[in-house]
């Protein structure tokens, strides 16, 4: 069994809850991350709804592809926030750079059978309209790693941190997100409010 996030189509691009691009809900006094490497504005990828209250919003640079260690998740290429303010508005949104993905998408949650998030994804792909493509990732559940498990340990209490949400680059390369062709992994920690994002390929 896996919670597959699956697309249902274009959205508003300040659209509350789950969706991938779009312009990111934040809390007040929210600053834009800035990447580490190259100084500029990071790119907004995706917003999940981890529960009441708690919403991890992802962001990643793609001023350089490739050239800022984004797939890292302690390399300051990318950065992963839980906010948990009741009150989230739109963001300001930068002027340079390439802070926004070109599609905003709903995305609604449906569990599907299957021994992991792979089979489940496959199952999904060959009864959908779209085929796998259009399931850009699971909440929870297990890591289907493309490479070893590298768990990231939180920032704040050092303890490993919780699998929040596997990411798949969508469904059009156009609109997509980067991952090298790869996929991605976000974490949290509930304790702290933090979370973090790295990908592999
Ligand atoms: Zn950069
Ligand atoms: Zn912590």
């Amino acid at each position: 069994m896996a919670k597959l996030m699956v697309y249902t189509g274009p959205t508003s691009e300040s659209a509350p809850g789950t969706r991938t691009g779009g312009v990111p809900l934040v809390p007040e006094g929210f600053a834009w991350p800035s990447c580490a490497t190259c100084e500029g504005p990071m790119q907004f990828l995706a917003q999940l709804e981890l529960g009441p209250d708690r919403l991890l919003s992802i962001f990643m640079c793609q001023n350089d592809p490739g050239l800022c260690e984004e797939w890292d998740a302690t390399a300051g290429g990318n950065h992963a926030y839980v906010f948990t303010s009741p009150t989230l508005t739109p963001a300001t949104v930068p002027t340079t750079g390439v802070p926004l993905l070109e599609e905003t998408c709903a995305v609604r949650i449906e569990e599907v059978g299957g021994a992991d998030y792979d089979e489940a994804r496959a199952v999904f792909g060959r009864q959908a309209e779209g085929g796998p493509r259009i399931v850009p990732g699971q909440l929870g559940g297990e890591p289907s790693w493309l490479q070893g498990d590298e768990q990231p340990s939180c920032e704040t209490c050092g303890r490993p941190m919780s699998f929040a949400a596997q990411l798949e680059e969508g469904h059009n390369h156009r609109t997509a997100a980067n991952y090298g062709g790869g996929s991605a992994y976000a974490f949290h920690c509930a304790t702290c409010a933090t979370g973090a994002f790295l990908w592999q390929q």
